[in-house]
This record gives structure tokens, C-alpha cells and sequence, in this order.
């Protein structure tokens, strides 16, 4: 189980989940579930498995590049990687090809059990809008933010980080977001150009 959330973390980015709930279950219906499976099974095949996720060929790399990192350092052992302290573990997993802070952060919470805040797109545009910080605001310092105000529970960020979707899911996206529908409405300071006083306060 913790392997096919790996591979979920992967394949996820830039992609809604049901495509990556699509490409889990061809993966298992071929047997390439298994790290080492993706390594040994050919490229075409394993791409054929992940095309629903768009970039199926980076994704495949970025794969392959987890699962040869995982059976050479820790012979295809999850627990024996998972048992690494954190801070290590972190900075050994985002030196592999292509895994970003992101991903990394998914794998370490929801693969691993470990307490280590997920920083996301809707999190970026939520705290921006909320005015607590610039909307540029790099990953690191956001994931600090977060991690330096709340106590180091698993659940707690696990819980927090699904909040923070289901609001950027349902209210807070990007063009006309739902204002007058929104819980944060109340401490919003968000202003849609050239028409400040409609979606927030009507
Ligand atoms: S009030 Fe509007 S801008 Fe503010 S968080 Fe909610 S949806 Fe986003």
C-alpha cells in the first residue's frame, strides 16, 4: 500500500486524481506495481500504463528514478527508508530526479506517517488571498510557516492539507472564486481587480 501511494504522489502533479486512479489500476491490472516491476518492465509499456496522467514519459522516468533509489540504498525496503530521520530523509529524497518538495512532502506524510507539511498551489493562492502572505511566496518558506505554528502531528496535517483542497476545490479557484460561499470569508482580504466590493462582499 505504501508503494501505490508513492507512485500516486508521483503521478499526481499537474493532473486531476481520478487520471491517477486510472493510471494505479492499469498499472496493477499489468503487474507493474512493484519497483521492481517498473524497472525491468519496457519503457513503452509502462508509459501506455500512466498516459491518463499527462508528461507519462517524465512521470515514468521520475518512477524509475524512485524505485532504482529504493532498491539500491534500501533493497526495495519501504520501512528500512521510512525509519531514516526526517530532516535526512527529506533532503535524500528531493536529490532524486525530478521529485519535488511537493511530491517529496506527499510521500513523506502519506506514504511514510511522517509529520512534514504538504504545500500546495491552493495553499500558495488561499494564504495569499488571505493576505498572511505574497503570492510568490516560495515553497519553503510556506511549509516553515506552517510547520513552525502547528505541532507535529500527522493527522493534523493530514486533515489540514485536505481542508485547504476542499476549499481551493470549492471556493477559492483561480478565476471568480465563491466568496460569499466561503468559511474564510470573514478574515479574507481579497479584492478581484477592478471589482472589489462584488464577489467579497455582495
Ligand atoms: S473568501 Fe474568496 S478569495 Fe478568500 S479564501 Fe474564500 S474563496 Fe478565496
Amino acid at each position: 500500500m505504501p508503494f501505490e501511494v508513492i507512485v500516486g504522489a508521483i503521478l499526481t502533479q499537474s493532473v486531476a486524481w481520478r487520471n491517477v486512479e486510472i493510471a494505479i489500476a492499469n498499472l496493477k491490472e499489468k503487474d507493474l506495481l512493484d519497483p521492481v516491476a517498473l524497472l525491468t518492465a519496457p519503457d513503452e509499456v509502462i508509459e501506455e500504463a500512466i498516459r491518463p496522467t499527462l508528461y507519462y514519459r517524465q512521470k515514468r522516468r521520475k518512477l524509475q528514478a524512485f524505485c532504482r533509489h529504493l532498491l539500491d540504498k534500501y533493497q526495495g525496503d519501504l520501512t528500512a527508508l521510512f525509519r531514516r530521520p526526517l530532516s535526512e530523509l527529506r533532503a535524500e529524497l528531493l536529490g532524486i530526479w525530478g521529485l519535488g518538495p511537493e511530491t517529496v512532502d506527499s510521500i513523506l506524510l502519506y506514504a511514510g506517517g511522517l509529520p512534514t507539511f504538504v504545500v500546495d498551489a491552493y495553499t500558495k493562492r488561499i494564504w495569499a488571498r488571505l493576505g498572511i502572505h505574497p503570492e510568490g511566496i516560495e515553497y519553503e518558506t510556506l511549509r516553515a510557516y506552517f510547520m513552525d505554528h502547528l505541532p507535529p502531528d500527522v493527522q493534523l496535517y493530514n486533515e489540514y492539507h485536505a481542508l485547504i483542497v476542499a476549499v481551493g476545490n470549492r471556493y477559492c479557484r483561480a478565476k471568480q472564486p465563491l466568496c460569499v460561499e466561503c468559511p474564510l470569508l470573514v478574515r479574507c482580504r481579497y479584492q478581484p481587480a477592478g471589482n472589489e466590493k462584488s464577489t467579497v462582499e455582495s
